[in-house]
């Protein structure tokens, strides 16, 4: 097996780069470098895992290369565009046409069903009409073996099932890359690793590009890429030859 499939596009521009990007809080005395001077491309087709103990800035990562935050030093681009000059609608409008994110809460909207949670993804982006939002939410209920749990509501969802929900609304909206916080961490062993062979099999299949963040070793294990932070630095990154 060889990584090819991987990167269908072939090209070199990364998805996503985070340049020299400082995060600090607390400026002042008691400033904390939450990432400090931190270069990361993501390319197309990556299955990154980001790694490090807790506190090192896999978080704060993560929400960078998404524009949920922004450093306050260094630059973000989201395919090649800088991101640093836009403002909060432009940068709201970057995140949800470009980016999907899944937590490891889950955050799911508790009055929708499983379908309403991931349709709501497309509608937000006005620009899917309401046929091709049917197919798209039943194309991706039916990969994530949902269709006969698609009318319950989260709190009639297992936690794997809630978290298949939050990778369908991740997905559906086919963004340029998907940046998961720990998604695993509040999921038993089985159930993470189906979550987790469920990511792989939408890289392989789907050319989707993911990002996420871990301390689960199996999780590492399966990842293509692993980024690791010490303190707000990368330490190490090591791309894994099939
Ligand atoms: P990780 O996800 O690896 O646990 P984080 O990115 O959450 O690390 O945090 C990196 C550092 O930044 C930690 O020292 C953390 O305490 C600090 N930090 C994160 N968010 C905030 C915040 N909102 N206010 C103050 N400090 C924060
Ligand atoms: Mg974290």
């Amino acid at each position: 097996m060889t990584t090819q499939s991987n990167s269908p596009a072939h090209t070199s521009e990364p998805v996503v780069r985070l340049e020299n990007a400082t995060r600090i809080y607390n400026p002042g005395e008691n400033e904390v470098r939450a990432i400090d001077g931190v270069t990361l491309d993501v390319a197309r087709g990556d299955f990154m895992a980001l790694v490090g103990p807790s506190g090192s800035g896999k978080s704060t990562v993560l929400h960078s290369l998404g524009c949920l935050d922004r450093p306050n030093s260094g630059r973000v681009f989201v395919e090649g565009q800088d991101t640093t000059t836009l403002n909060g609608d432009a940068l709201a409008q970057v995140r949800n046409l470009r980016i999907g994110f899944i937590f490891q809460s889950f955050n799911l909207i508790p009055v929708f069903s499983a379908y309403e949670n991931i349709e709501f993804s497309l509608q937000i982006l006005g620009t899917v009409s309401p046929a091709e939002s049917r197919d798209r939410v039943n194309e991706i209920l039916a990969i994530l073996g949902l269709e006969k749990q698609k009318d319950r509501r989260p709190n009639q969802l297992s936690g794997g099932q809630q978290q298949r929900v939050a990778i369908g609304r991740a997905l559906v909206k086919r963004p340029a890359i998907i940046l998961a916080d720990e998604p695993t961490a509040n999921l038993d062993r089985r159930t993470s690793e189906d979550i987790i062979s469920l990511m792989r099999r939408m890289n392989e299949e789907k050319h989707a590009t993911f990002v996420f963040s871990t301390h689960d070793e199996h999780l590492m294990h399966h990842a293509r890429r692993v980024v690791r932070l010490v303190d707000g630095k990368i330490v190490s990154d090591e791309r894994k030859v099939a």
